[in-house]
């Protein structure tokens, strides 16, 4: 784990936040390469799960909301963390993250629990007496339930169908810890699939397939992952089922992904709280119900950190310690480095024109600076899957060589067919 932390660091993938002024606990900022990943990642879920179904459907809605979704939510009453103290070294716990009944750092006795909220608050509005108490949301799943009559009487989905969000929600974590596994402020990537009651099994089954799919395509090794299903006795309020992916992290197995069957308690409960009806009519059927809701929901730190600690490699490399993350193509933050062998010879500008062309198609980068093997190396350490070589025989006759990351192989393509040669290769779409 440290030596991802400290090449996320180096490289600029992720770091502290606030760094200049001691940082601040539970806050990550991605850099120049890590916001390429997580981009990348968040658009291939978008991709999968969005834009090529025909029973998805998407939303952007606000962090802060009214505060009454809170209380309609259950957040208000139940978002709780049980803590306990250590009497001797004062440090803080989360109760069901404790394995012993006294303090894990000294072995003193801890106080009795008590209860504490993990909602960000926050005041909307300027005056005193005027202003509003409300939070920063702890989860994007809530707005979809709110806005769900907004969504299926303003466009054509019938149900089945599912709304889908992506965005940062905020719980205050009483110990933000493995880097960015558990922090304050994230994002999430959320599905609810409204369902009838009947079909809820089939529906909770496919997503299931949906989720460990997608997970492989992102290349994660399958032995470093498993579902782990939530005995009934521990179910969250709103919940019939949950079951979760785990990913073995460095530090031990760790959720990625929640799926849940959340049945009709949201719909229910905002449509008793706000008055307004939330139920779907079928008019096909003449019937009108309040749909069954299926719910995937996935943080893409957590998913972008099991991405990072799956790709990390080093092997020997002619008695050196070659660095590699191999990223599958379609998430690496560069797909291509353009790199003249020599800088002199014209060599430097065919690449540098080569270069300006391939950037409007996908991420590049140019370099000049340095033996070629170490910038081979520089670009197999940020996991970018090819790199590109302008030498004498590129002068002669128009073609270059592609290397790849992976087997380090060779092989030389015309440049006119170089942005389809690599573009192919690093693309989300699938067969
Ligand atoms: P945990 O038990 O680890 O606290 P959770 O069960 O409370 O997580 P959910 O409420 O199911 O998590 O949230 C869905 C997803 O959001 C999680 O699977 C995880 O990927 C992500 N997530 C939740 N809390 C955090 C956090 N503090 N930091 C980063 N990601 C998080």
């Amino acid at each position: 784990m440290e030596k991802i932390v400290s090449l996320c660091k180096r490289k600029g993938f992720i770091f502290q936040s606030s760094g200049i002024y001691g940082g601040i606990n539970g806050c990550w900022d991605f850099g120049p390469l890590g916001v390429e990943l997580k981009r990348n990642l968040k658009n291939d879920w978008w991709y999968n799960f969005v834009q090529t179904r025909d029973d998805m459907v998407g939303l952007d809605a606000s962090i802060i909301t009214h505060p009454q979704v809170w209380v309609a939510s259950g957040h208000v009453e139940n978002f709780h963390d049980m803590l306990v103290d250590c009497k001797d070294c004062r440090k803080r716990f989360r109760q069901d993250h404790l394995e012993t009944e006294r303090c894990p750092d000294c072995g003193g006795e801890l106080t009795e629990p008590k209860a504490f909220n993990s909602m960000l608050r926050t005041r909307l509005g300027v005056s005193d007496d005027s202003s509003v108490e409300t939070y920063l949301r702890p989860e994007t799943c809530q707005s979809i339930f709110v806005d769900f009559k907004e969504v299926y009487s303003s466009t054509r989905v019938r149900i089945p169908f599912g709304i889908a969000q992506i965005g940062k929600s905020f719980r205050n974590e009483v110990n933000p810890r493995n880097f960015i596994f558990r922090s304050r402020e994230f994002e999430q990537m959320e599905i609810e699939f409204f369902c009838r009651l009947e079909e809820e099994d089939a529906w909770f089954d496919r997503w299931q397939a949906d989720i460990w799919k997608w997970y492989l395509d992102l290349g994660i090794k399958e032995s470093g992952l498993r579902w782990y299903e939530h005995p009934k006795e521990s179910l969250a309020h709103y919940s019939k089922r949950t079951v979760d992916v785990e990913y073995e992290f460095p530090f031990g197995w760790g959720e990625l992904q929640g799926l849940a069957n959340r049945g009709t308690f949201d719909l229910t409960a905002h449509g008793a709280h706000s008055g307004k009806d939330l139920s779907f009519f079928d008019a096909e059927k003449n019937e009108r119900f309040v749909p069954t809701v299926i719910e995937p929901s996935a943080g893409a730190d957590r998913t972008t950190l099991a991405v990072l600690c799956d790709a990390y490699d080093e092997e020997e490399v002619s008695g050196e310690t070659r660095v590699v993350m191999r990223f599958v193509p379609k998430l690496a933050p560069i797909k291509a480095a353009i790199l003249p062998l020599v800088k002199k010879d014209g060599l430097a500008e065919i690449a540098e024109e080569l270069e300006k062309k391939l950037r409007r198609k996908f991420n590049t980068y140019y370099d000049q600076a340095g033996a070629i093997g170490r910038r081979y190396r520089r670009q197999d350490e940020i996991g970018t899957p090819y790199c590109v070589c302008v030498d004498f025989e590129t002068k002669e006759n128009g073609t270059v060589t592609v290397r790849d990351r992976d087997t380090m192989e060779q092989t030389r393509v015309p440049m006119d067919e170089l942005a389809d040669y690599i573009g192919m290769r690093v693309s989300f779409e699938r067969d």
